[in-house]
């Protein structure tokens, strides 16, 4: 049977109703019937080729929520009807050192499920049934679609880099990702600021958690915070005064980018001898996700959505490019 969705033909088009023959269902697939799917900054990218390997037509969608409908010969331990989300990745080889460590998205065969691969803005999408990462009771199904790539990508290198209840954090930009961060880091037990471009989100980001907030335009709070944190997630795809940032740190101090910036990087070398730390991340892999979820449902986190039927997703679209999202659009199948 086909599948029904959404798509982009070219680089920043229009999505358009399109349809597509899936095949037969691969041994270790399941196939997941669409009920929710986030808008993410990376379908924007992807939707625009920004990254250069994006392939048309091109139906996006990666913060899916849906049950299982069916499911390949191999698979064991999933049920038909069992809510599951999948996030950026569909796959991994399985085999290699990280996948055996359990680190997939670190596998070099990792498969994006928008990547040469049809995603969720669809009544169904097909993932390695190991991507389908079951959803805990507690969380809704209309909010929890973001948790699956944004929600994923802040919890992981918290995870990762070892973010104890002791430290001091920060979160650089308060939006999709952001108000994600603030309140992960606040439930760990952290001392939390945002740092945002002005004070205009002050009030909702204390009330995610943070205890302070720096406005970076025309202030100099930035600089006043020298030496404060342990770690800082940036979340932002601009260039930013990255000096600044690392002297905000505290002695081995980290500074996670999850935003993708632009540009190069420029950073003097000299303030990283205290054991400072510039590094990467992005969305975890299935057993991170499942970690971040069970973690969020005890915790009280949780996305804040709005939400459009997936029948308006170029209204959707035109929202979250406009910057207007508060904090992230989810579609509704
Ligand atoms: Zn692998
Ligand atoms: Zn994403």
């Amino acid at each position: 049977m086909s599948i029904k969705g959404y798509a982009a033909k070219g680089p920043k088009q229009p999505l358009e109703p399109f349809e597509y023959e899936p095949g037969p269902l691969g041994p270790h697939e399941v196939e997941v019937k669409v009920s929710h799917c986030g808008i993410c900054h990376s379908d924007l990218a992807m939707i625009d080729n920004d990254w250069g390997f994006t392939g048309y037509p091109l139906v996006p969608g990666h913060e899916v929520i849906g049950t299982i409908a069916a499911i390949g010969s191999d698979v064991e331990g999933v049920t038909i009807g069992q809510r599951v989300g999948v996030g950026w990745h569909c796959g991994s080889c399985g085999h290699c050192e990280w996948c055996g460590k359990g680190l997939e998205s670190l596998c070099a065969q990792e498969r994006g499920t928008i990547v040469h691969h049809h995603g969720g803005w669809a009544d169904a999408v097909r993932v390695q049934a190991k991507f389908a990462i079951p959803i805990p009771e507690a969380l809704e199904s209309a909010s929890a679609g973001p948790f699956l790539c944004a929600g994923s990508t802040v919890f992981t290198p918290m995870a990762r880099f070892g973010v104890t209840p002791m430290m001091k954090t920060a979160v650089v930009g308060i939006g999709g990702l952001g108000h994600l961060a603030v309140q992960f880091l606040a439930a760990f037990g952290c001392e939390v600021t945002a740092i945002s471009s002005s004070h205009s989100k002050d009030d909702e980001a204390r009330k995610m958690g943070a205890t302070h907030f720096i406005a970076t335009k025309g202030t100099d709070e930035l600089k006043q915070a020298a030496g404060s944190f342990d770690f800082i997630i940036s979340t932002v795809g601009a260039d930013l005064p990255w000096d600044e940032y690392i002297a905000a740190l505290r002695p081995q101090g980290r500074l996670v980018l999850v935003g993708i910036p632009d540009s190069a990087l420029k950073i003097m070398p000299f303030p990283l001898l205290a054991e400072k730390s510039v590094s990467g991340g992005s969305c975890g892999g299935p057993s991170d996700t499942a970690l971040m979820l069970e973690f969020a449902a005890r915790s009280g986190v949780r996305p804040i959505v709005e939400t459009f039927p997936m029948t308006k997703v170029n209204e959707a679209l035109d929202h979250v490019r406009a910057n207007k999202a508060r904090y992230r659009v989810v579609l509704e199948a």
